[in-house]
């Protein structure tokens, strides 16, 4: 198999984040290398503790590190002020949390939204593209729903609707199925992966659970703020060549017909 040289979007490059609490130390993260390419899903994966969160929101930019780098797109977020990384995120960055994070006094379509009126977007084009998003997760019947009337998965699907609107690069998740069941978790995985697949873009899935590898291209393995191994899942990725032979050999079959 041929193998293509894919597009970094996401580098890594010794990171440390060290937390004071008075005299104490705490090394959230050790030391840190990695990298992520374009159409990536990667879990990054470990226990309670391991310093998950704390990678992602460097990675995010929300936090500072105490060493390293972290370049999304060749841009190092982890040096940017405060203003740059507003307008780098909205243009870039979407968001998925385990809590949803959703505005409760907003209805559905007025939560998936709201990303879009930071970037200035017409009332018109905002209805448009949430409500588009909003179909895309199933919630076509739940438009004008708050966050109170709605169920953990359906809350978190327009979690998902939200990160996904105004075609972000790379979406960041922190345990995005922390609150759900399997079977709800396993629906909410599936609906990312077919969203990122299709978009080609990057979706950074931190969390405990074994189960979520499952949906996984890249598994990176943490344990007291060091990465222990990658794994690469070649399987998936062979899978994934064959999809696009095919599509590739349809396109030229339709051309010579
Ligand atoms: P995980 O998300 O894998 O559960 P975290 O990144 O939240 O792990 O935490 C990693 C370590 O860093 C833990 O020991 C935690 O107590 C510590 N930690 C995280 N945030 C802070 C903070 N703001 N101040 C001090 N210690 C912190
Ligand atoms: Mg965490």
């Amino acid at each position: 198999m041929r193998k293509i040289k894919k597009e970094v979007v996401i580098e890594v490059k010794d990171l440390r984040k060290v937390f004071r609490l008075g005299k104490e130390k705490v090394v959230a993260i050790n030391k840190m290398d990695f990298e992520i390419h374009k159409g990536e899903i990667c879990c990054i994966l470990g226990t309670s503790g391991s310093g998950k969160s704390t990678l992602l929101n460097m990675m995010a930019g929300l936090e500072k590190p105490t060493k390293g780098y972290v370049k999304i797109l060749g841009k190092e977020v982890t040096k940017m002020n405060e203003k740059k990384l507003a307008i780098f995120r909205q243009k870039y960055i979407g968001f998925i949390f385990q809590s949803y994070n959703l505005m409760n006094a907003l209805t559905a379509i007025e939560n998936v939204s709201l990303p879009l009126v930071f970037r200035g977007v017409s009332r018109n084009r905002r209805k448009q593209e949430a409500s588009k998003l909003l179909k895309a997760v199933g919630l076509e019947s739940h438009m004008k729903h708050k966050p109170t009337q709605m169920s953990g998965g359906q809350q978190q699907r327009v979690g998902i609707a939200r990160s996904f609107v105004g075609n972000p690069k790379v979406i960041f998740a922190d345990e995005p199925t922390g609150n759900l069941d399997s079977k709800t978790s396993d629906e909410v995985l599936q609906l990312m992966e077919r969203i990122v697949k299709e978009k080609e873009q990057v979706l950074v899935i931190v969390t405990h659970d074994r189960s979520v590898t499952k949906y996984a291209d890249k598994i990176i393995h943490v344990l007291d703020g060091n990465i222990q191994s990658v794994e690469i899942v070649e399987r998936k990725e062979e899978i994934n060549n064959e999809i696009k032979k095919g599509e590739e050999e349809i396109k030229h079959e339709e051309k010579s017909v």
